[in-house]
Parts: C-alpha cells; structure tokens; sequence
C-alpha cells in the first residue's frame, strides 16, 4: 500500500516503519527541557508501537541541552568547539529522557551517535542497517542523534534532517516524519501575507526549493528549510514519503496524520538498496562534467562514455562515488568510476576505440557504467 497522503503515516499496512525527527526547539524550551511536551509525544509513539508500527527516533536537542548547562552563549552553536562540548554534555540527558519516557511506556531505547561517514560508506551503511534491524526485531526503539562531539566540519551533516533521511534509508522505513516550529512548507515565507501552505508535494523541483525561505525559524536547530527539502529529495528517489509538521502543539502526531496539517512529499520512484544509497550520498568524491549529447544518453538510461567527457574535477579512484554534471552545474547523476581521476582525464573527451592505447591495457566498457549510475 502507497504513502499517498498524511494519514497514511499512522497507518500500519502503508507504513509499518516510521521515523520521527524531533527538532532542537521542540525539545528545549527556555526553562529547559520541555518535558510535558515530550512525554506526550512518546504517549504517541508508544500508541504507535501499539498499532504495529515500528518506530526510530531523531532527536536533535544535545547541544541545545549542553548549552544550557555550561552556559554556553549562542545555543552553544558560536563555534564548531562550543556545539562539540555542548553536544557532549547535552547527549547524556538526552538519551536519559528518551530512555525514561519511553520506559514508562516498557518500551526500551536504543541510542545510536552517527557520523556523516557511518552512511556514506558502503560497508558502514550496510552495518547501520544490521543493528538497526536487529534493535528493530527486538523491540528496541533506536534513538539517534549525529555524533557531534567528533564529527569535523567537513564530514558531518549539521542537521539532522537528512540524517533522518539516510537513516530512514538505511532501516527500509517507508516514511519520515519531521517535527519542526512550522507547519509545512508554504508557497512563500510564510511571515507574508497570503502565504500558503502545501499539503501534498510530488517532486521538489526548482520552483519548489524557491519556496524554501532558509534559516531555522527558532534559531535553535540548524536545519531549516533547506535541509527538509534535501532530506525530501533522498527520501523521494528511495521510495520513501517524508512530511514536514509541526511540533509546537500537543499531540503533534495526531495533529498532523489525524488532522492532515503539515506538507506530505510524495515518493517518486524506489531505487532498489545500493542505487537508493548511491542517490542520497552526500558528499562526492569528484566530479565528471558531461557535454549535451552525453547528458541525452544518461537521461536515456546509458552509461557514461569517456567521448562525452568534457571536465575531470576532484581525485577519485576506481570505486569511488562521483558526481555527473552537466556544463551549467547541474547534478543530473550519481555514479561510480570506473578509472580514477588522472585515467577519467587521460581518456576525456576519446572515443573508446582510443581507450587501449592511451591506458596501455584493456579499456572497461564506460567511464560510469550504467548500472553503477543513478539519475537524480
Ligand atoms: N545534532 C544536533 C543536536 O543534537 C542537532 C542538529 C539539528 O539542529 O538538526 O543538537
């Protein structure tokens, strides 16, 4: 059964697997933890857990949490080493509350810190996926936040919108629930008279992301619209329905699967495991820019050819992931290399007949092959 509108999220033949992010705002309020709030919220979970549905939890809320105890200014988010601090002071609570709440409920909770590497290596995501199985088959409900007391800058995702994504592809759920401090996403900003806000997204495209008006409303977390609209774009190639709701009521679940208040992406097609990863990697190893016949051929389904190579960016070897765009700097493509970067250089723009000479050994058939390539 199909995800096809917001009630379909509570519903357990639609969706037996469900993950729910919980903003930083949410979570913390002035005084501290909003802990009634909470408590309502694992209320539902548990209910869901009643029904059938499995369930995994997103909290953000650790550096939130650690601020405020070391009184750190800015939300602990003034620099990269106050929110490491603050994350690792705040964590503790953290999963202390969720344990608690969920356990009043005889519910156990499982807590997972991931980095931004833990699922974009191949082998690393295939092993999330063993533990959150298992904790899944035991009954556990795992709660994850990002490890940020050693994720660097460069490696980490810095929100956890589209960790809630990966890791709802990583654990085969159907659906993703973000609970944030605003309803949805609106045609607008929504502070603008006449703003509007979308039930129903199929594919978040250009326009779309033009409705995206940027930074958190709260100030608190670091997500924002931009990130809910990436965390839809992996969501939407693997198959997976993400909504966008609010938290700041009781009973937000109720509220928006119950009541249809918030913004559903519809999926929009289901890579299969590997092409659904290699589609929501986030961070590239390089970058293959592709001149307009190349780009007609992937759009086709084929695979790249050297011939229409016109750029090598980045050092990648074999294997690696990488980017395919086209000369305007769109993505059109994720794939893995067949040669690494100085060979993809050497062969750029040669027809294969060419290959042999050039590399002093037999060719491979494509610079990506298509069955290594997914088209965004
Ligand atoms: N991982 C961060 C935390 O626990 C939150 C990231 C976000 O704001 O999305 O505080």
């Amino acid at each position: 059964m199909q995800i096809v509108r917001l009630s379909h999220l509570a519903d357990k033949a639609a969706c037996p697997r469900l993950v729910v992010k919980v903003g930083s705002s949410l979570l913390v309020g002035a005084d501290g933890v909003r802990r009634a709030w909470l408590e309502g919220l694992v209320g539902e979970l548990a209910a869901a857990r009643a029904r059938g549905q499995d369930v995994i939890v997103v909290s953000s809320g650790a550096i939130a949490l650690g601020a405020a105890t070391l009184r750190l200014d800015k939300g602990g988010r003034g620099s990269l080493a106050d929110a490491q601090a603050a994350a690792a002071v705040g964590q503790i609570a953290l999963s202390g509350l969720w344990a608690d709440l969920l356990g009043a409920h005889g519910l156990t909770a499982a807590q997972l810190l991931l980095t931004l590497d833990d699922l974009e290596d191949r082998r690393r995501y295939l092993n999330a996926t063993a533990t959150l199985t298992r904790l899944l088959d035991a009954g556990a409900v795992p709660v994850i936040n990002e490890n940020d007391s050693v994720a660097t800058q460069e490696i980490r995702f810095g929100d956890n919108d589209r960790l809630a994504a990966r890791v709802a592809q990583a654990a085969g759920a159907s659906a993703v629930l973000l609970l944030s401090d605003v309803d949805g996403l609106f045609d607008r900003n929504p502070a603008q008279p006449g703003a509007t806000l979308l039930a129903e997204v199929r594919g978040v495209t250009a326009e779309i992301h033009a409705m995206a008006s940027g930074g958190s409303a709260s100030g608190m977390g670091s997500g924002g619209m931009t990130s809910k609209l990436q965390a839809a774009e992996i969501a939407e190639r693997a198959g997976i329905a993400l909504a966008i709701a609010s938290g700041l009521h009781d009973a937000p679940i109720e509220r928006a699967c119950g009541q249809g208040i918030g913004t559903l992406f519809l999926p929009r097609r289901k890579d299969a495991g590997r092409k659904a990863w290699l589609g929501g990697r986030l961070r590239l190893k390089g970058a293959l820019v592709v001149d307009a016949g190349a780009a007609r051929a992937l759009a086709k389904g084929s695979s790249l050819l050297a011939a229409g190579v016109a750029a090598v960016e980045g050092e990648f070897q074999r294997g690696d992931a990488v980017a395919i765009r086209d000369g305007a700097g769109t993505t059109l493509a994720h794939g893995l290399a067949e040669y690494d970067a100085l060979e993809c250089a050497r062969l750029m723009g040669r027809q294969s007949g060419e290959h042999g000479d050039i590399l002093g050994y037999a060719p491979r058939s494509a610079v990506v092959h298509r069955d290594q390539l997914v088209l965004l």
